[in-house]
């Protein structure tokens, strides 16, 4: 008679193989699917070496941070795209590079313009700015002139709406105030014209691409995790989030495999912020 003690050995060493081979196989897989045509668009909110708020600090990449990773998506053949380019391109009225990448920040906070734009002007590389309209000029937000020196600059202007609330929870009539006002109050104080759109919080659901085409918006971007090709939905794009790293460049090299990793096996990730 076997001893239960080793009945219960052999169940967890078996357990043990099989995981084993799963964890080789789904390696194995990763590793030979082909890469996807897929691009990323990160995802970031704060760039900043001064003082904030704790509860920004997990959306802040203090700057040291911030070059680490444009040196590395330099190093790594990536080229900055905007999304007019991206739309564009979809139209086939342009060629991307090779290894396109879209960098995004959401909120509108002045150290984007303070401490992000000479970085990112020092790589020669592209973003875009949702502005949260009714934050113009508010303490800690970017100001009308520091947005058309942006502009100027080569950084893309968007909307994250009015008043930064989440679309779903508003009536028909309100939705359509937040999109079109935002749109509308940025293009009459000398935005070019504004065709994209940051979702607050991610929030979207079946009828808002629709509203955002009959208001002359081109492009939006969630909150979900993955990449985009030229079938991905333009009013759905996917983006990788970039959050203030706990394991340095070795974290933002893993936030981008992972967001490789799901676009090859088809997994998307629905994330409500
Ligand atoms: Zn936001």
């Amino acid at each position: 008679m076997v001893p239960v003690k080793g009945i219960f050995g052999k169940i967890v060493g078996t357990l043990t193989a099989l995981l084993g081979l799963m964890v080789l196989f789904g390696a194995g897989y990763l590793y030979l699917t082909p890469t996807p045509q897929g691009f990323p668009i990160l995802e970031y909110h704060m760039v900043c070496s001064g003082e904030i708020e704790p509860e920004e600090t997990a959306y802040n990449v203090p700057p040291e941070d911030f070059r680490e990773e444009l040196a590395y998506l330099q190093r790594e053949g990536y080229t900055t795209i905007s999304l007019l380019e991206y739309m564009k391109a979809k139209r086939g009225k342009l060629t991307l590079p090779e290894k396109p990448i879209v960098l995004t920040f959401d909120d509108g906070y002045a150290d984007n313009y303070y401490e992000m734009l000479p970085i990112i002007e020092e790589y020669g590389m592209k973003a875009t700015v949702y502005m949260v309209t009714n934050n113009i000029g508010q303490p800690r937000y970017l100001t009308w002139d520091e947005l058309r020196d942006m502009q100027r600059r080569g950084i893309e202007i968007g909307s994250h709406t009015a008043n930064h609330i989440p679309l779903t929870a508003l009536s028909p009539e309100d939705r359509r105030d937040e999109v079109y006002l935002s749109k509308l109050l940025m293009e009459w104080n000398g935005i070019d014209t504004v065709f994209s759109l940051s979702y607050p919080n991610g929030a979207y659901d079946d009828t808002l691409p629709e509203l955002l085409k009959e208001n002359e918006y081109l492009t939006a971007v969630t909150g979900d995790g993955g990449l985009n090709t030229m079938e991905t939905n333009p009013y759905l794009l996917q983006r990788v989030n970039i959050p203030c790293p706990h394991f340095g460049l070795t974290e933002f090299k893993f936030r981008l495999w992972k967001a490789e990793a799901m676009a090859k096996l088809g997994i998307w990730q629905h994330r409500e912020r």
